[in-house]
């Protein structure tokens, strides 16, 4: 039986674990299948404090989890894929095929990219259709891409493409497109809704909001519409678990803001161990 398990190796676990671990609590962290999280796909962090110059999001994981290791963080390879938060002891059932206990969980497990579910998405899904720009950009230097989203994040998208030397021939909503097309190997373009015409492109970005990663917890936790973990602070509806980071918050998802969240979810969870709840 663990005194505090966190699920997700992102910002906001990697400092959960570090306050926990500081408190002597040895806390166990599962990484997940993304390890460091959503900060491994870029390399210009500009608001995180501390680096007055632009600085790469795995430099800042790395630190940080040099950090917590060094503080006594256990980290674990492994994803939940349940969990039985009924009793007073949590069970997290995991992809491993293991069942961890413990007195408390600080869900961390962040928010992963929106699929459109269109036709043609999952075939082309990484044969031309990306949804992380900073990874992929650059390949579409001399080409032709589209954007697949709405609001302003698709204007920062169209310049941070330009720079990048791509053409970007369209702005879609998803709601607009009837499909994703191309031939055996690549995507080629997509048709619209409207009228069928063809855009014609190599590649095509998706610019659409991140959806929480909270899938796995069922209904053992509340949750708005979005998926979002509800929470009162980093108190969730279940006594003993916390949550912190991009899972618990519909617009902000930054960061500087899931670490701080870690800290605030590690304190409390230590708070609840010392009651002896
Ligand atoms: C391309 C890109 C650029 C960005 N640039 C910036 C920026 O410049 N500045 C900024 O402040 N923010 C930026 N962000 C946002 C920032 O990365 C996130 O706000 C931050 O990483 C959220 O941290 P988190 O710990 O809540 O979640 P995440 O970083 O999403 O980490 C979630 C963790 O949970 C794990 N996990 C998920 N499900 C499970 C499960 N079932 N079991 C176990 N583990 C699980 C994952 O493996 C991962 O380790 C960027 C994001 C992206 C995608």
């Amino acid at each position: 039986m663990e005194n505090i398990i966190i699920i997700g190796s992102g910002p906001a676990g990697l400092t959960a674990g570090l306050y926990a671990a500081r408190a002597g609590q040895k806390p166990v962290v599962l990484e997940g299948l993304e390890s460091g999280g959503q900060l491994m796909q870029t390399q210009h962090v500009a608001n995180y404090p501390g680096f007055p110059e632009t600085v790469s999001g795995p430099s800042i994981v790395a630190a940080m989890r040099r950090q917590a290791e060094k503080a006594g963080v256990r980290f674990v390879m492994d994803a939940v894929e349940s969990v039985d938060f009924t009793g007073p002891v949590k069970k997290l059932m995991t992809m491993m095929g293991d069942t961890l206990e413990a007195k408390t969980v600080i869900v961390a497990s962040g928010a992963g990219v929106t699929k459109t579910n269109l036709p043609g998405e999952a075939k082309y899904w990484g044969r031309g259709i990306s949804a992380c720009l900073t990874c992929d950009g650059a390949f579409y230097a001399g080409k032709k891409v589209a954007l697949v989203g709405e609001g302003p994040a698709t204007a920062g998208a169209k310049v941070y493409l330009t720079r990048c030397g791509a053409e970007v021939v369209g702005i879609v909503a998803p709601g607009e497109v009837a499909s994703f097309d191309g031939d055996a190997a690549h995507l080629t373009g997509l048709t619209l809704k409207a009228d069928g015409s063809v855009l014609a492109c190599d590649g095509l970005f998706l610019v659409t909001a991140r959806t929480p990663q909270t899938q796995f917890l069922g209904t053992a936790l509340e949750k708005d519409d979005k998926g979002h973990i509800v929470v009162n602070g980093t108190k969730t509806s279940v006594p003993g678990v916390y949550a912190a980071g991009d899972c618990i918050h519909p617009h902000h998802k930054q960061a500087v803001i899931a670490a701080g969240d870690g800290a605030v979810a590690a304190l409390e969870a230590l708070a609840y161990l010392a009651r002896g709840a």
